[in-house]
Formats: structure tokens, sequence, C-alpha cells
């Protein structure tokens, strides 16, 4: 599994804020754990000393009376010489252990540890006493395992809350990212250049590429919008002259007798035509960018449609001896805009006439599946190579050496994906080089 760089972020900084947490318990249970302890050790010492300042000694006479025999915790006894208690006590699990004269020993009885500490007492050669101080050690293990308790149960939580908090911001301070890339996949797939990121100011530095970012899709959709403005006047423009051109034209031809005048005056209207032709696939295209182009939705019956374009493409196609062949279903009817569906089969008949081979055949059949209609125009001409057959939709495509053969811009397939996709159908072509093409259009039925 691919784990997101958010992901990331918030494991890694749990991991350390754990460690983290368990560090500062152990050093702080490690620390006041020396602390107690030498306190403790402190306390039994300094209980001793002072029991020892209290004891007074008169010719065999000993006063114990002002001896304090439970100091700070302390349990404090008075031994004499041959180690019988004579004051004071002990706690009852410590067991009576033999005396050594200023240190501090440790005993453990009964699970518990217990820190002794013996002073010998001399009054003269002969009289002396054993003053002992008993202290428990302070129960750490009790501590630990009220700190482990807490541990167990504040830790999960402090850092489930971290870390939810921590995933909190990171997925908030990632919002602009998710953003430009959510964004960034519409205009990619939907063409549309004026989606923008819009997250609300912020300081930091994704916001600020954010920002960035809608600033330069703001200049690039600009650019778009000129580009689209420059076609679509730069088309407009250009009808008025080539229709004077063409109009020229006719009239020189249909007025001179001169054999080359004619002659010229032919290349110059065919020439005109083609530009005329080109100029009005460029509006159409401008059109299409701008989202301007509006369906004039009717029922159409596309055999008949397809009957009436056969019918006009029959003279170009007897040019080259080739022969059109129609089949259609019955009652093939669709809501579509006619003049668009007519450009569409014109646009492929054509192609079919223009690629096809001298004394050739082309086969224009409509037929339906549950939910389509289906146009499909097959030809058993040039046919196209695997390289180009996926860039043959693409606007001003044209495969090596088309150019020549035809009088197309490159423009045409581009217009009939264009009109299907404006239809919410879709377009397809299967071809083998040398064989022959098949192009298929499908027009969901309402
Ligand atoms: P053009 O104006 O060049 O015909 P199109 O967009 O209609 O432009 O077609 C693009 C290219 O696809 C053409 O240049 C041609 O190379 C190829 N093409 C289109 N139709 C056919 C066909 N029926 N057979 C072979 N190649 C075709």
């Amino acid at each position: 599994m691919r784990l997101s760089i958010r992901h990331w972020i918030v494991i890694w900084y749990t991991i350390w804020m754990v460690l983290l947490i368990v560090l500062v318990f152990a050093g702080i249970f490690s620390g006041s754990s020396y602390l107690v302890e030498r306190r403790t050790k402190a306390s039994v010492i300094d209980a001793v000393n002072d029991a020892i300042n209290e004891i007074e000694y008169d010719n065999g006479w000993l006063d114990f009376d002002d001896v304090d025999f439970r100091r700070g915790g302390a349990y404090i006894a008075l031994y004499d010489k041959q180690g019988f208690r004579i004051a004071g006590n002990v706690p009852e699990e410590v067991p009576y252990s033999g005396f050594s004269d200023g240190i501090l020993r440790t005993l453990s009885s009964r699970g518990s540890k217990w820190y002794i500490y013996d002073t010998r007492l001399s009054f003269n050669e002969t009289d002396s006493v054993w003053v002992r101080g008993i202290i428990g050690s302070y129960d750490m293990q009790a501590v630990v395992s009220s700190m482990q308790g807490v541990l167990l149960i504040a830790m999960p939580l402090v850092v489930l809350i971290a870390a939810l908090g921590g995933f909190l911001i990171v997925r908030r301070s990632f919002r602009p990212i998710n953003r430009m890339i959510r964004t960034a996949e519409e205009i990619s797939s939907g063409n549309d250049l004026s989606k923008r990121i819009g997250c609300q100011k912020g300081s930091s530095e994704l916001y600020k590429a954010a920002a960035s970012f809608d600033r330069m899709m703001d200049r690039i959709e600009t650019s778009f919008e000129k580009e689209k403005q420059f076609t679509s006047d730069a088309s407009h423009e250009l009808r008025t002259p080539i229709s004077v051109i063409l109009a020229a034209s006719s009239y020189g031809l249909s007025h001179t007798d001169d054999k080359n005048a004619k002659e010229t005056f032919g290349v110059i209207s065919h020439q005109a035509e083609r530009m005329s032709l080109l100029v009005s696939e460029l509006l159409y295209i401008a059109r299409a960018d701008k989202g301007t182009i509006k369906l004039e939705k009717d029922d159409i019956d596309l055999s008949e449609l397809m009957d009436m374009v056969v019918e006009t493409m029959e003279e170009k196609a007897s040019e080259k001896n080739i022969s059109i062949h129609t089949a259609s279903d019955d009652n093939v009817i669709v809501s579509a805009d006619r003049d668009m569906i007519m450009r569409v089969l014109i646009n492929l008949v054509s192609n079919a006439i223009t690629y096809g081979r001298e004394n050739g055949n082309i086969w224009v059949s409509i037929s339906r599946d549950a939910d389509n209609a289906i146009i499909t125009v097959r030809d058993d001409g040039i046919g196209i190579s695997e390289e180009h057959i996926n860039r043959i939709w693409d606007r001003f495509y044209q495969v090596d050496g088309s150019r020549s053969a035809g009088n197309g811009s490159g423009l045409g397939l581009s217009i009939v994906k264009e009109i299907a996709t404006l239809h919410n159908g879709s377009v397809s072509v299967d071809s083998e080089k040398g064989k022959g093409s098949t192009f298929m259009v499908e027009i969901p039925i309402k």
C-alpha cells in the first residue's frame, strides 16, 4: 500500500511522540527514585543522630525520655551491648540482625526493603548502647505501577489526540494541494480552463502556490480566449474577400474565351472554394471552443439523411469510378441537429472517396442497437497505419501524403468528433493500411 505524504508525516511524528513520552516518563521515574532514596537514607541517619543527642548517661543510669522513637517515618530502637532491645520499637516484619557501627545497610524482608543504620554509643570503657534506626525504603515499585497505569491510559489518549490534531492540521495544510490536483484533473479532463483552485488567503507556502497556480491559469485562459477570438475574427474577416474572389473568378470564367485565362480562373475558383471550406470549418471550431454552438434538435430519420448525402456525393465518387452502397435498418430516428449530422455524413463519405481507390467501393449503413444509432462508413481504400490511427481525430492532423491527396485541411474528422460529443455520442475507427477503413459514429437514441 502506498501512503500519502500526509500519512507519513502523521505516522512519523506519532512514533517520535510515543518515544519521547516514554523517555520523559523513564527520566522522571529514575530521577525521582534516586532523589527519594537519597532522602530516605539521609532521614534514617538524621533520626539516629538526633536520638544520640537526646540520650543522657549518668553513673550507670540511662536517660532516654527525650528520644523521639518515631521520627520522620524512621523507627528508633536502643539495644544493650548484648543485643537486647531496651527501648523503642522495630517493625514486625524486620528480623533481628547483627550490628555494624556507622554503616547504612539494606535488608529485604517479606517483599519490602528496609534501610538499617546503627551507631554505637559508648559512655565509658564498659557501658555502651546501640542506637538503631530503621526506615522502609519508599515503595518505588508502587509508584512505577501507578505510573504505568497512568501511562497506559494517558499515553494512548494523548497520542490519539495529538495524532488526530496533527492529522487535521496536516490535512488542512494540504488542502490547497488536493484542490490543485482536483483542479488540474478537471482542467485536463474537461478542457475547462475557467476552473480555479480558489483557496482562501493563507500564509502557508501551499496557499501561495495555489494562488500562483490560479494566476497562471488566469493568464493561460486569457491567452486561449484571445487565440479563439483571433481564429473567430480572422475567419469572419476572410469570408468577405473569399466571396468576392469566388464571385470574380466565376465572372471571369464565364466572360472569357481565352483557354489560358479560363484555366487560371478555374484554379482561382477551386482554391477559393477550398479556402471557403477551411474558413467555415475554422469558424465552426472557434464557435465550438467558445461553447456558443446551439443544437437545434429535430427528430431525424438517419436513412433518409444518408440517401440525401449519398446522392449529392455520387458525382464526386464517379470521378474515381467508386460505387457507393447503402444499407439501413428501418426507422432509425434520433433527436439531433440535422445540419450537423449531415456534416458528419458528408465528411466521412467525402474522406472515403478521397482516400478510396479508383474503381473501389464505399459502404454506408445506418443501424441501431439497444441504445444507439450507428452510422458506419466503410471503404476499400488506402487505409490508415497504426501509428497514425489515434491521431486522425486531432485538429489539422493529416497522414503524410494526405495533404496532396485531398483538398482537406485536417479538420474534418475533428469536427465529426466534436459533433458526436455534442450529441453525447462517440466515434471510432478500424483500419488496415492498404485494405480500407471503417468509421463509426454512435449517437444515443433518445
Ligand atoms: P482531411 O481534411 O485531411 O481529410 P480529416 O480530419 O478529414 O482531414 O482526416 C484526417 C486524416 O485522416 C486525413 O488526412 C487522412 O490521412 C486520414 N483519413 C481520413 N479518412 C480516411 C479514410 N477513409 N481512409 C484513409 N485515411 C483517412
